[in-house]
């Protein structure tokens, strides 16, 4: 595979002075190709109008720079939880914002937002399962963009579902308008999960026959700070985990995953981010 094939970024900040705008900056300054950012805060669903965020200031300097759009990827607020349904308030909430995420993820010209499934919070998984499915149906029947969610595979912290790839499948089954939903493989949560990543051709060809390679959307690259299968979801730096550098390599660098962005969610150094060395170490095969 070719460099040139190869689109990689990190989850990028979207703040004054110039919002989208700076967020492609900080993006470039990494050596990125992509990125990933969330609309507003990560942790709530506070969202300053979309005509305050310089979109068009951004979506101009990608073009400049002949950045596919289409790459780009919007990460859901967390607090965005569709499995529980025991407070219909905290659902109805939680449709809500996600409506609205995918309205704003249009406005930015991106097509891909990242999803966590959710927590069951004590209702059990099957319950939790199919309160998902019943919110993700009602929302993008009735959306009119061409966003695609992007469904994360989760550590399996706390009551996290999502954990287990056959309950994405189980989740991807009952969507009505199937090319509107796929996968975000995040390499740490996977790991943490207690998949065995190390051999990528044997996890990619594991996923394929449960869910479909067709059906990613999204890689996050990440090493743990914890051994395989304690569920604790601790990233850590590219190489300074028990993934290592190796493995991680290998998914940017897979054949079948060409076309996919990859995107970095590594812990910043101090006060610094990490995302030039890294992206450098994961693009050179070499070092
Ligand atoms: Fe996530
Ligand atoms: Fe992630
Ligand atoms: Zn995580």
């Amino acid at each position: 595979m070719n460099l040139n094939d190869i689109y990689i970024g990190s989850h990028v900040s979207l703040k004054s002075p110039d919002y989208f705008l700076g967020s492609v900056e900080e993006a470039f300054s990494y050596g990125a190709n992509t990125f990933m950012f969330y609309t507003g805060a990560p942790q709530n669903a506070l969202r300053l109008p979309l005509e305050k965020l310089k979109i068009e200031e951004g979506k101009a300097l990608l073009k400049e720079k002949g950045i596919n759009l289409s790459k780009l990827v919007v990460h859901a607020p967390y607090i965005i939880n569709l499995a529980n349904a025991k407070s219909p308030d905290l659902y109805e909430f939680s449709k809500r914002t996600l409506q609205n995420e995918m309205k704003r993820t249009a406005a930015f010209g991106a097509s891909i937002l990242v999803l966590h499934p959710g927590s069951h919070v004590g209702q059990g998984l099957e319950c939790a399962l199919s309160n998902l499915v019943r919110a993700l149906n009602d929302i993008i029947n009735n959306d009119h963009s061409n966003v695609r969610i992007a469904l994360e595979t989760m550590a399996g912290k706390g009551t996290e579902i999502g954990k287990q790839l056959e309950e994405l499948k189980y989740v991807i089954d009952r969507i009505e308008r199937k090319e509107r939903i796929g996968v975000c493989l995040d390499t740490c949560h996977l790991f943490d999960a207690g998949y065995d990543i190390a051999n990528i051709d044997e996890f990619l060809s594991l996923f394929d026959r449960i869910i479909g390679l067709n059906k990613i959307l999204v890689l996050h690259i990440n090493d743990s700070k914890n051994p395989a299968g304690l569920k604790k979801d601790r990233h850590q730096n590219i190489g300074e985990g028990f993934i290592g550098l190796d493995v991680l390599r290998s998914y940017v660098w897979h054949p079948l995953l060409k076309d996919i962005p990859k995107i970095l969610e590594t812990p910043y150094i101090g006060s610094n981010p990490p995302y030039k060395k890294e992206i450098a170490m994961l693009l050179n095969k070499h070092i």
